[in-house]
């Protein structure tokens, strides 16, 4: 778990097409494939992985690691994140900040990870990486899924009796609710992707999506503070819902964002807004139109001018 621990299953999310650095083992694996690996207290790597590494955060990685601590998201990203672009998707995200000295994670202790129960996905995934054929897609059908090993010289939890099947693994890791939570996000990302670059987003458009994977409270302030509610429709109880619950909250900002970014559907206008674009629309045509009568008409008066003095000159000539 040196490098880029997220990267590698971005890799495996976000380009199959990507050549496989050398620890990715060339082995397709399913969720019944066999796996034997430990990693304990007890092993001579005990946290060599947590440090000189590249952990990208989940916008769920943010919630659950700011209230384990009780800061709120943007004093943890300010603390304990720096920014990075997301590999190959040219959006903005945040890693955690290593100590610029030892290279370590901030949550690391000789003793093990001091945020375990509630560590990054990224974490968990290692050293097990998981593709998925439905890239951007809604189908979530298991066959559509393989996985692959990160194997490093390093990490001697290979070297250990332990024997699992994928499924299990995972499932000891807590990695199917971190699948749950993360997949819109990672869509938003796929999409992203093939949206296609020359199609590039706005500075506003990025930083939208920055503020909402990375500041829940700020999303919430936009949501509730801003013109936002005069502008979609939003049922009574979402909204209810979305006051209180980070995960509601959280889950509608995906919605929100490929609504806003990459016109998914998933967000209702409001009849007046819709109706005073259509109004917007309307004036501008009728401008245009009256604009282009204007230049007709010149253009035709300037025809008919050249015209007639043509026509002096030709009988001022026969004269
Ligand atoms: S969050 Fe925990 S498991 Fe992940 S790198 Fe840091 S110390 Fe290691
Ligand atoms: S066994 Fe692997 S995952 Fe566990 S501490 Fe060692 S290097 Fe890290």
């Amino acid at each position: 778990m040196t490098e880029e621990k997220f990267i590698d299953d971005e890799k495996g999310f976000f380009d199959s097409t990507d050549k496989n650095p050398s620890h990715i083992l060339p082995q397709k694996l399913t969720f019944d494939s066999k796996l034997k690996f430990r990693c304990h207290p007890g092993v001579p790597c005990f946290t060599v992985c947590c440090h000189g590494i590249k952990i990208i955060l989940t916008p769920y990685d943010i919630l659950v690691l700011r209230r384990r601590l009780g800061i709120a998201a943007h004093e943890f990203v300010l603390q304990y994140t720096q920014p990075t672009y997301l590999e190959k998707a040219d959006m903005p995200g945040v890693q955690i900040k290593l100590d610029e000295k030892t290279g370590a994670c901030p949550f690391v202790t000789p003793e093990g990870c001091t945020v375990y129960s509630d560590r990054p996905s990224a974490c968990r995934y290692y050293p097990v990486g998981m593709a998925d054929f439905h890239e951007g897609g809604t189908d979530d059908a298991e066959e559509e899924k393989f996985f692959f090993l990160v194997k490093e010289d390093h990490c001697k939890g290979f070297e250990e009796d332990k024997e699992w099947t994928i499924r299990e693994w995972r499932a000891d890791q807590g990695v199917d609710v971190r699948d749950e939570m993360n997949k819109e996000w990672l869509r938003l990302i796929m999409r992203r992707k093939s949206f296609g670059f020359q199609a590039s987003l706005s500075d506003a458009a990025k930083r939208m999506f920055f503020m909402a994977s990375t500041d829940l409270d700020s999303f919430r302030n936009f949501v509730f503070k801003s013109s936002f509610l005069d502008t979609y429709e939003v049922d009574e109880k979402t909204l209810e819902q979305i006051k209180e619950d980070d995960v509601a909250l959280m889950m509608f900002s995906f919605k929100y964002l490929a609504n806003t970014l990459f016109g998914a559907e998933g967000m209702t206008l409001k009849k007046e807004r819709v109706e005073a674009k259509v109004k917007e629309i309307k004036q501008r045509q009728d401008e245009a139109l009256k604009k282009a009568e204007q230049e007709y008409l010149e253009l035709k008066a300037e025809r008919d001018r050249l015209r007639e003095a043509e026509k002096q000159r030709q009988a001022k000539a026969g004269e």
